[in-house]
Order: structure tokens, then C-alpha cells, then sequence
């Protein structure tokens, strides 16, 4: 495949590695997809192979602040487990890379060598009951008193929540502002009163999502990421990096679901031949072809621009357009690969059912595919005589 032609020795190495690993461990995946089960077991020796530390420096045990491998390592994971991928994601590519990214040296040595290897699990604290697309006016307040700041609020839908030792949480810091009034700080579990409920979700299963209650909690000043106010510049340009990296997964669901089909169809007789000769077969079948490669190719020269120009706000249109069509190809690539198993793609079993709830979450997390639509919107409008 042309996309393929991208991949550096070194991404090539990193993808040959994940899929080893989960060929080694991720047997149970569908087992673990019905019972709601993250292998955290797992963590440590994902830890020891690097993938841990992805989007982390290396100095601090990290594989490189580099947003290629990351999404390539997302890629070859969602194959097996979207879901696995997608909690290691948050704990790399949000949580862990936003602290690499605009901690400084002693928030990076206090935190990411044991971020890098597994050791702690990180979780990444924007969403709240009341506050989802509209991310940046968060209801959760962070008051300054002292050495201290005292964070009180609720936030939903965060991944790896349930297990999380560090939490990097949006909080409102100046409420009388309407700009810079945002801060983001890195939290710890003893910090204070922090209390989690587990939340049951369609797809992506075996991945915990919770609500996170933060009452009365006392965070050190030192542990504020940047200047206070930073917090929404902050917040957009790491929401970049997580939808670049994990729209590797979308570009990993749709290659399973090929995998899936089309080994499916050569091996499927109908009518005496092999469904695959069947023209209604091909055309979804070179829908997916297409889909993959086309999307890949803009996904992996994408993230190459984003290791070139980290922080570039050019790219967040571009972002925002792989974000979207990735998204919205996975879920009909992975219907697709339902339809041509028939009967057997309905069953839990197989992974298509799997991929399809998995894919859809994509359309919602980390912007809507409408937010999507609004970002490209707003591109065009101010620079639509240089398209
Ligand atoms: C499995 C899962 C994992 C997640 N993990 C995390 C995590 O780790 N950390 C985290 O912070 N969040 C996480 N999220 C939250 C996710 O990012 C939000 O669900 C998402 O941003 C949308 O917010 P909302 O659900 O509140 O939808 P809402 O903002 O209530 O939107 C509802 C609908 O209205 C549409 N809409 C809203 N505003 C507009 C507008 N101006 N114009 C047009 N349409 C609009 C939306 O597109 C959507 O279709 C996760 C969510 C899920 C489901």
C-alpha cells in the first residue's frame, strides 16, 4: 500500500513491536470487551517495550515527544483492542503528553518517569456534566488561598479515571474575567477528597470511564501547569495532539475491518463461488481499501507536520478534518465488514461488532464531528483565498 511507503524505519520497528506484544497478550480482548475488564496488569509490561511512554521525553524514560510513532502505535493497537488503545492513549498522549509538553523541569521529573513507565496512570479531567463541547468555561473552580489551591467540582466521561493515580484537571481560576480566567493543574489522587463512579458505556468497554468529584481539594501552587489563565491555550493546543494520535485508531479499525472482511469473503461460498467475487462484496470492499489508504496517508504526513511544527495553530483545521473523516470512515468501514460476514459479523465473537461501537466513540471524543465541522468552518472563513 502507497501509505505504507510513509512509515519511517523507526515507525515501522515501534509498529512491529505493538503488534507482537498484542498478539502476545491481547488474546482475551473480546472476553474483556463483554466484561467491561482493562487489563491494568498489562501497564507494567507495556511499561518495559516503551509504549508507555509515548509523546514523553526520553531523557525522563520516555519514547520522544514524537506525535508520528505515537499515532502509529494507536494504529497497530485498535487492531486488536480500540479500547486498550484509546486508555493507553489517555494516559500518554492527553495526560501524560500535556504535563511533557508545558510542565516545567521539576513537574517533569516529579511526574513523568513514572508516567513513562506505567507505573502511575494518568487521566486527563476536561468534560463535565454541564460543560462538553463548550470545554472552554469549565464549572469546576481551582480558589487560590496561600501555598494552595482549593478545587471543587465534578467532571464526566474521563478515561481512566477509575484507575488513575494523577489527574491533569481544568479548573476556572478567576471568575470575574472572561479571558485567561482557565488553569490547568496536575492533580494526585491523596491529594484530597477525590471520588470516582464508574460509568457503563456501549463500546469501548474495556476501557474505565468515570466521573471524577473533587471536593475541597488542596493542590500545591507548584503544581499549576504554566501561568494562571494558560489554561484554555493549554486545553486547544493538546486537544491537536489527542486527535491527531488517536485518530491512529480510527486508521486501526479500519484496517481490521478489512482484514476482517475480506479474509472473511475469500473464504465464504454462496451460490457456489466465494462471496468476495461478488460484485455488492467488492464495492464495499474497495470502499474500505480506499478509505484506509487515503486517510492514513493524510493522518501519517499530518502528524509528521505536527513533529515539525509542534504547537502550529495552522494545523488545526487539518487536524480537525482527519478527526472527522477518520472518525466517520471507521464506523462505516467497520459496518461494512458486519454486512459482508453476515449472520457471524452480528456475533460477539468477532470483531467488527466490536470495532463499530468502538468507532463510534470517535465521532463524540475529543470534539464532536460537528465541532470538527465548526473548527474547518472558521478555517475557511479566514483563509479561504489561500485554499
Ligand atoms: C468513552 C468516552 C471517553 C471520554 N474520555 C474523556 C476524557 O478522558 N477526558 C475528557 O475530558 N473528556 C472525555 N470524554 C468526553 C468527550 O470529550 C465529550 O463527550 C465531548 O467533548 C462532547 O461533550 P458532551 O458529551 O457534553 O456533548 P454536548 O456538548 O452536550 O453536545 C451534544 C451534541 O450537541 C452538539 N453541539 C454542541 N454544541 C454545538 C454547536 N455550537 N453547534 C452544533 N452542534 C453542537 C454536539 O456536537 C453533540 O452532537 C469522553 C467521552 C466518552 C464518550
Amino acid at each position: 500500500m502507497i501509505s505504507k511507503q510513509l512509515l519511517t524505519d523507526e515507525a515501522k520497528n515501534i509498529m512491529e513491536t505493538v503488534h507482537k506484544f498484542c498478539e502476545k497478550e491481547f488474546k482475551d480482548t473480546l472476553k474483556w470487551d463483554a466484561e467491561q475488564y482493562m487489563p491494568y496488569e498489562l501497564w507494567g509490561k507495556m511499561g518495559e517495550i516503551g509504549l508507555t511512554g509515548i509523546m514523553l521525553d526520553s531523557e525522563l524514560g520516555g519514547l520522544g515527544d514524537d506525535l508520528f510513532l505515537a499515532t502509529v502505535v494507536m494504529e497497530e493497537m485498535a487492531v486488536y483492542s480500540p479500547a486498550i488503545g484509546m486508555t493507553l492513549g489517555a494516559h500518554t498522549i492527553l495526560a501524560g503528553s500535556v504535563i511533557n509538553r508545558k510542565g516545567n523541569k521539576a513537574q517533569k521529573e516529579k511526574y513523568i518517569p513514572d508516567i513513562a513507565a506505567g507505573k502511575k496512570v494518568a487521566a486527563l479531567c476536561i468534560t463535565e456534566p454541564e460543560v462538553g463541547c463548550d470545554a472552554g468555561h469549565p464549572k469546576t473552580k481551582a480558589v487560590k488561598k496561600g501555598d494552595y489551591y482549593i478545587i471543587n467540582g465534578n467532571k464526566t466521561f474521563i478515561t481512566n479515571a477509575p484507575h488513575a493515580d494523577i489527574f491533569v484537571v481544568y479548573a476556572t481560576t478567576d471568575e470575574t474575567s472572561k479571558k485567561r480566567n482557565v488553569s490547568a493543574f496536575i492533580v494526585e489522587k491523596g491529594f484530597g477528597n477525590i471520588t470516582v463512579n464508574k460509568l457503563n458505556k456501549m463500546g469501548m468497554r474495556a476501557s474505565p470511564t468515570g466521573e471524577v468529584y473533587f471536593d475541597n481539594v488542596e493542590v500545591p501552587v507548584e503544581n499549576r501547569l504554566g501561568e494562571e489563565g494558560d489554561g484554555v491555550y493549554i486545553m486547544m493546543s493538546g486537544l491537536d495532539v489527542e486527535r491527531i494520535g488517536l485518530s491512529g485508531e480510527n486508521i486501526g479499525i479500519m484496517k481490521g475491518s478489512l482484514k476482517a472482511a475480506s479474509e472473511y469473503a475469500a473464504h465464504r461460498m454462496q451460490f457456489g463461488r466465494h462471496i468476495i467475487k461478488y460484485q455488492f462484496i467488492q464495492d464495499k470492499l474497495a470502499y474500505m481499501y480506499t478509505q484506509l489508504e487515503l486517510n492514513r496517508c493524510y493522518l501519517y504526513t499530518l502528524a509528521n507536520e505536527w513533529n515539525k511544527n509542534k504547537g502550529s495553530r495552522a494545523l488545526r483545521a487539518p487536524t480537525a478534518a482527519v478527526k472527522l473523516q477518520s472518525a466517520k470512515a471507521a464506523v462505516k468501514c467497520a459496518e461494512e465488514a458486519i454486512q459482508i460476514m453476515g449472520g457471524a459479523g452480528y456475533m460477539q465473537d468477532t470483531m467488527p461488532q466490536m470495532y463499530w461501537r468502538d468507532a463510534k466513540l470517535y465521532t463524540i471524543g475529543a470534539g464532536t464531528s460537528e465541532m470538527m465541522k465548526l473548527i474547518i468552518a472558521k478555517d475557511l472563513e479566514d483563509h479561504y483565498t489561500t485554499y
